[in-house]
């Protein structure tokens, strides 16, 4: 029997113990911090713990499964490297519990991951597919393992953090939607963030599917070394290409029959419908399924309409490259609301997109910053400044006319005001008052 430290006991955690704890594994339960909150939750495991953990914790342990969110700098993750035992993300080991039998397809990137498996389960689901949905922003792994075996599927969204720490997934489908700066307070650098990014392919064989974009540098750059059949979305006849959307050559769906808009959206949906054929789904079967497709809240959702104004939240993108993506889904003035918590992010990505907006108002713990840095690439007249969502609002409201678009895209994460970003969006729809019916349209709709 061997003998597992899960280390870091927040949802994903607490599943990997009880996945481990039912198969009859020894289990340490360890998390650096020591709060009342932990203290219950090992209680409620009943299991051997260690709150406060350092190093010593390793004492006799074999592997160490680790929460996302912990970084690879972590003095017990580093002590166990230097130790050579090995260390597994929540996921891998959701993975590992499971076996080869279960076929999975798996989706990373920077953003759109959540959209991707969304629209891929919706297709699934529409042709009746058994299938699971898990990992990264759905339910841990480890919590649904029999859910998983039974379904034969595994539809799995995986972040850098999952993958840093997972090896050989060998998965029959894999998507990298794209690369772009995030999360650089946890990866060393950017190469690193790439490279973990880049291990969604190890494993895979000539019978299996690589996805990449041919808008990012580095998933095409990949696509040259991979062992797997390898696609490029926006290559050889799977684009979008006068107005309509095609894989591999065969028209799927028109634009106008989606209920979306958005480049980054339709390219989104060239991933989800060459990953459900690959799994077997017919393109008029997944036809169908995107036709009534509807964004998850938060992403690009018209939330009010007023005085000629369209408001739209898109909470959701919390860094540079969502907030490009948005910009350029319109053709109206937008005035933008920029900020939340500080990541020290560059937001020189989105300078090239900004012509196109009337006002950009910063706000937020990350305000002041973003406001210098506009006013320093010229865009000072431009550039408001307020303190928080409420101001931001206020002064959007003001500089906004008929004909314009509100956009809450703010490139950050909501930490600084918020529980998370939904909570931010949802504040954003009762700031922006009176709903005309608007909620819940999409872009373009
Ligand atoms: P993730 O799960 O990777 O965070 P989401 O699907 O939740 O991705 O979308 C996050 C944000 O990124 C949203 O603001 C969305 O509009 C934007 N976005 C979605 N897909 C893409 C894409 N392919 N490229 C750039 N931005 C995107």
């Amino acid at each position: 029997m061997m003998k597992t430290l899960v280390y870091g006991l927040g949802e994903s955690g607490i599943a990997a113990c009880r996945a481990l704890l039912e198969r009859g594994e020894k289990v340490v339960a360890a998390d650096a911090q020591e709060t009342e909150g932990l203290r219950e939750t090992l209680e409620n495991l009943g299991v051997e713990g260690c709150l406060g953990a350092g190093p010593e914790v390793l004492e006799g342990v074999e592997q160490v499964v680790a929460s996302p969110g912990i970084p690879p700098r972590d003095a017990v993750l580093q002590a166990a490297e230097e130790q050579g035992i090995p260390v597994l993300s929540e996921a891998a080991l959701g993975l590992k519990l499971l076996g080869p039998e279960v076929r999975v397809a798996a989706v990373t990137g920077t953003n759109g991951k959540t959209t991707v498996v969304d629209m891929l389960r919706c297709i699934l689901a529409g042709v009746g597919m058994p299938h699971a949905v898990a990992g990264n922003s759905w339910r841990a792994l480890t919590g649904c393992l029999e859910e998983v075996e039974k379904a034969g599927l595994l539809v799995l969204e995986l972040s850098s953090f999952q993958l840093h720490y997972l090896e050989n997934g060998a998965f029959e489908v894999a998507a990298l939607l794209n690369v772009r700066p995030d999360h650089l307070n946890w990866h060393a650098s950017f190469e690193e963030y790439a490279r973990d990014k880049l291990r969604i392919f190890e494993g895979q064989d000539t019978d299996d599917l690589a996805l990449v974009s041919a808008n990012d540098a580095v998933g095409k750059k990949a696509a040259e070394t991979l062992e797997a059949q390898t696609l490029v979305v926006g290559e050889n006849g799977t684009w979008v290409w006068d107005g309509n959307l095609f894989l591999r050559g065969t028209r799927i769906i028109s634009e106008a029959e989606l209920r979306f808009a958005g480049v980054h959206n339709l390219e989104n949906a060239l991933f989800a419908a060459a990953m459900a054929e690959k799994l077997g789904v017919s393109l008029w079967q997944v036809r169908n399924a995107l036709k009534d497709y509807r964004l998850k809240p938060h992403r690009m959702e018209v939330v009010a309409e007023s005085e000629g104004v369209l408001y739209v939240d898109d909470s959701k993108a919390t860094n540079p490259a969502a907030v490009a993506a948005a910009l350029q889904s319109f053709d109206k003035p937008v005035v933008l609301i920029l900020g939340g918590s500080e990541k020290d992010t560059d937001f020189g990505e989105i300078l090239p997109h900004l012509d196109r907006c009337r006002g950009v108002v910063c706000q937020g713990e990350a305000g002041p910053r973003i406001f210098r840095s506009l006013r320093e690439a010229g865009l000072g007249e431009r550039a408001r400044l307020a303190p928080d969502l409420d101001g931001a609002v206020a002064v959007a409201k003001d500089v906004s006319r008929a004909g314009d678009v509100v956009l809450l895209s703010p490139g950050c994460a909501s930490f600084d005001q918020f529980m998370g970003y939904a909570e931010r969006g949802d504040v954003f729809a009762e700031l922006v008052g009176e709903d005309t019916g608007a909620h819940g349209k999409a872009v373009g709709q």
